[in-house]
Order: C-alpha cells, then sequence, then structure tokens
C-alpha cells in the first residue's frame, strides 16, 4: 500500500478537476436530471460489498455514479426555492477546509478556525447592521440558526421568570407565549418542536396581502398577553414574496412586555446589506436574536447559516457545556459555545473567502442585481397575455398565475421537463403559483430572457 500522501494529491487534483468541469458547464446542463430511480439502484446499490476498492476507483465510482444525477442548481436558471451557487473563492476554500481537516470546536483544536469565525462575525455584522457587541455562530443553516435562537430567548425569558430551563427542563416551567406570523416559515415550527415547545404553544398573527405580518394584530396579540414570558418570531424575506415584517413595531410591541424578537432573516436579512433595500429591514438592530443564512444569498457552499444574538450570555448559557477533560484556551473565543455541535466542520473558512471575495461593494452589487433580475423577470412575464404576477415583487420573489390552479401546474411541469431552467410551485392565498427565486451571483439579463421565453413555450403546450 503507498503512503496516504502519494495517492492523496493526484486524487484531490483529479476531484477538483472534477468539480471544475462540473460548474463550469452547469449552465449547459438540462436543469433538473431526469433519473431511473430504479436503475440507479440495481446499478450502484446492493449490500455493502465484502471487498474494498482503491481511492483512485471509488472516486470514479462515485463521479459516473452521480454526475448524470446531479441537479443544476448551483448554475445561473435554477430559480427554485431560495439557493445560491457558491462563489468561486468560496467553493476552493470549502475544498481547503476539507484538506486542513480542522475542528472548529475551540481555539485549542483550531485557533486557525476559532480566529477565522471571529473575522467572519465581525464583518457579517458589520455587512448587516447588526450590533457589534452581538454573539454569533456558524450554524448548518437557518433551521439550525432559528433552533439556537429560540434557545437564547427560551434561556432569557424563563431567567426572568425566575425558572432555569438548563437545569430544570419545561416540565413545570412557567408557559411561554410564543408569538408568530402566519407565514413564518416551516423551520419556526420545526425549531419550536426539538425545543420541547411544540407548535401548539404558537399564536398565529396574521399577516397583510404581501405576507408580512399586519402590524396592528401584531401589537394587539402583545399588548394582549398581560406579562407571560414570551418569545416573537418575526421575519425578514417571506419565502414565497420576499415581504419582510415591519421590525421597528414588533421591537418596539414586544419590548415594551419585556419580550425576546427572534428574526428569521434566512435570505432576506442580507437587504441590509444595500442602500436601495435597507429600509425593508429597518429596526433590525434593535431585535435579540437573528438567523441569516450562507448558503442563500452570500454564496457559501452548504451547510452555512450563521446564528446571531444580542444576548451573548443568554447564548453561551443555552448552548455551551464544559467538560473537565477540556483544555480551553481563554484567549481565544470558543466556536462551539454557540452551536448546538461539538466537533464541527471549520465552516469558517469558506463564509471568510465569500465575503473577501465580495467586500461590502460586492454585497451591494449582489443584492441589487438579483432584485433588478426579479423585476426584469416580473416585467417581461407580467406583458405576457394568460400571465398574472401575484406578489408585490419588493426583493428577488416572483410569484407567477397563468389562469388557475391546474393550468399553472401543467406549466410549472412542462417548464420543469423543458430543462432551460427550473421554478417550483407553491400555494399562495389558495392558489397555485410558479415561483421565481433570483438568487444565484451567476445569473444574467440574458438567463432571465431564455427562462421567459421558456415560460412562454411552457404556456402554449400547457
Ligand atoms: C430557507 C429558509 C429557512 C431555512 O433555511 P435552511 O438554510 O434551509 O435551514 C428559514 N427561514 C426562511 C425565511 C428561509 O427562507
Amino acid at each position: 500500500m503507498p503512503e496516504p500522501s502519494d495517492l492523496l494529491r493526484p486524487l484531490l487534483v483529479r476531484a477538483a478537476e472534477r468539480a471544475a468541469a462540473f460548474r463550469e458547464t452547469v449552465g449547459d446542463r438540462p436543469v433538473a436530471p431526469e433519473v431511473d430511480v430504479e436503475r440507479f439502484r440495481r446499478t450502484f446499490g446492493g449490500p455493502l460489498p465484502d471487498k474494498g476498492t482503491d481511492a483512485e476507483s471509488v472516486i470514479d465510482e462515485l463521479v459516473e455514479m452521480v454526475e448524470p444525477a446531479l441537479v443544476a442548481s448551483a448554475g445561473p436558471r435554477y430559480f427554485g426555492f431560495v439557493m445560491g451557487g457558491a462563489l468561486d473563492s468560496a467553493t476552493a476554500a470549502d475544498m481547503l477546509t476539507t484538506g486542513w481537516e480542522q475542528v472548529g470546536f475551540n481555539g485549542v483544536t483550531s485557533p486557525a478556525s476559532a480566529l477565522v469565525e471571529e473575522i467572519v462575525g465581525t464583518w457579517l455584522k458589520d455587512a448587516l447592521g447588526l450590533p457589534a457587541r452581538a454573539s454569533f455562530g456558524i450554524v448548518t443553516g437557518a433551521q439550525g440558526a432559528n433552533t439556537g435562537a429560540l434557545a437564547a430567548a427560551r434561556h432569557r425569558v424563563l431567567k426572568r421568570a425566575g425558572w432555569d430551563v438548563e437545569r430544570d427542563g419545561l416540565q413545570g416551567a412557567p408557559r411561554i407565549r410564543i408569538v408568530a406570523g402566519e407565514e413564518r416559515h416551516g423551520t419556526i415550527d420545526r425549531s419550536l418542536r426539538l425545543l420541547g415547545f411544540g407548535t401548539g404553544a404558537l399564536e398565529p398573527v396574521p399577516t397583510g396581502p404581501n405576507g408580512a405580518v399586519d402590524p396592528n394584530e401584531l401589537v394587539r396579540a402583545l399588548d394582549a398577553g398581560a406579562e407571560e414570558p414570551t418569545i416573537v418570531c418575526v421575519q425578514a424575506g417571506n419565502v414565497n414574496t420576499g415581504a419582510s415584517d415591519d421590525l421597528e413595531v414588533a421591537n418596539e410591541a414586544a419590548h415594551r412586555h419585556g419580550a425576546w424578537v427572534h428574526v428569521d432573516g434566512a435570505f432576506g436579512l442580507w437587504a441590509a446589506a444595500s442602500p436601495e433595500f435597507e429600509h425593508l429591514v429597518a429596526g433590525r438592530e434593535g431585535a435579540d436574536s437573528w438567523a441569516v443564512d450562507g448558503h442563500k444569498w452570500l454564496q457559501v457552499p452548504y451547510d452555512t447559516g450563521f446564528v446571531l444574538c444580542a444576548d451573548p450570555e443568554a447564548h453561551s448559557l443555552a448552548m455551551s457545556y464544559t467538560a473537565a477533560y477540556l483544555q480551553d484556551d481563554r484567549a481565544l473565543r470558543a466556536p462551539s459555545d454557540f452551536v448546538p455541535e461539538s466537533s464541527r466542520r471549520s465552516r469558517g473558512f469558506a463564509s471568510w473567502a465569500a465575503l473577501r471575495e465580495l467586500g461590502r461593494a460586492g454585497l451591494v452589487e449582489l443584492v441589487e442585481r438579483c432584485c433588478s433580475l426579479a423585476r426584469r423577470f416580473e416585467e417581461q412575464l407580467a406583458a405576457v397575455d394568460g400571465i398574472m404576477i401575484a406578489n408585490q415583487v419588493v426583493l428577488n420573489q416572483v410569484l407567477v398565475g397563468f389562469g388557475d390552479d391546474e393550468r399553472t401546474e401543467r406549466v410549472i411541469a412542462n417548464v420543469q421537463h423543458d430543462g432551460t431552467c427550473w421554478m417550483g410551485g407553491t400555494t399562495w392565498h389558495g392558489d397555485r403559483l410558479m415561483r421565481i427565486s433570483v438568487s444565484n451571483w451567476t445569473t444574467t439579463e440574458d438567463d432571465v430572457d431564455r427562462s421567459v421565453e421558456a415560460i412562454r413555450r411552457a404556456m402554449a403546450s400547457a
């Protein structure tokens, strides 16, 4: 058997070349693959092989197996869900992260990782206009960020009510009100389940036509709640419309009652980076915690999200643990004190690379370009007979109707089959609609125009 290093170098080069080749051609592939699931299982599945295989063949086999089944979501005409496409530097930094194999637990397991995460946190708060004193953690996405932030909220509101939730749990604890918009993201519900609140604890607040919480209803709900421990979940960037809740009203009404305000800003909080869109998230700095994704609009590879908290003590008391065997270097911030993981990937390197590549100017340009391309979709589609734009396009999300639910479904299916671009469907105010999200840094005006043409073709055969 050769020394591992003899084998690793050519293998990494080969892997990098395959990854690069994929990304170079990702814009030319049919956006969604047609996968013969049974054939895939028959060919590659079955029981674990008895005998091992040399590393080189393993990588060749892996590439052969998965490439035909890959989705071109990193490419310029994937408009489904809200997905970014990793920047070049962030992609390469992520490969380096794998090569370096640093444990991002604390300053002892990797000073480099701890220090770079520190820098990422500082830059992030600066870019988003959040308080410099806020604590932060790099987690797997906004789902993880919502969970971490709501754990910090749970700590603080119960502490104020004289209850130690880390020690005594929720059994027998004072009841906590969870006030959230009825258009909140589904991950909020999952976080509430994981944290032991249950979705039954939710008091949904009605939303207005574009999916933002009705501010009067929010104030009414908060004023009606006596002085029970309360957590308010608001949103920056509705996943259908892009609309943000009124954060100023939420902060004012919630803080009047000692409630905690959490902002789920998975993609919408990036509006803060742009002078043109910053007003959509005005008041964000006055909230108590924030969730924002790296792998959506910041164009960092999966899995990367950020949890930030104006109450570092609540954040770390909710998240950290101490064990006698841990040799902690207190000169350095321990990343794992702010996330639910112990041994963890050093996620900071790729985020650092994305922020460094873009700089402030690049961030502004990225956000504004995506929004302007969303408006281009809106303008071109609105001019087509039989198309209705169903939302007020305030950010990067566009909802499109094609007459009735059945026809809309047929158009969406035709577009997906055509392969030029990919848009998903959604249900909004009872109607089935096509949802377009412009969130990838490589998307151009030409990509929008080609996609509009594909939609017109899909309509003709629907
Ligand atoms: C995408 C999204 C989430 C979940 O983020 P993940 O990164 O998928 O965990 C939560 N909230 C909103 C508003 C989102 O758009």
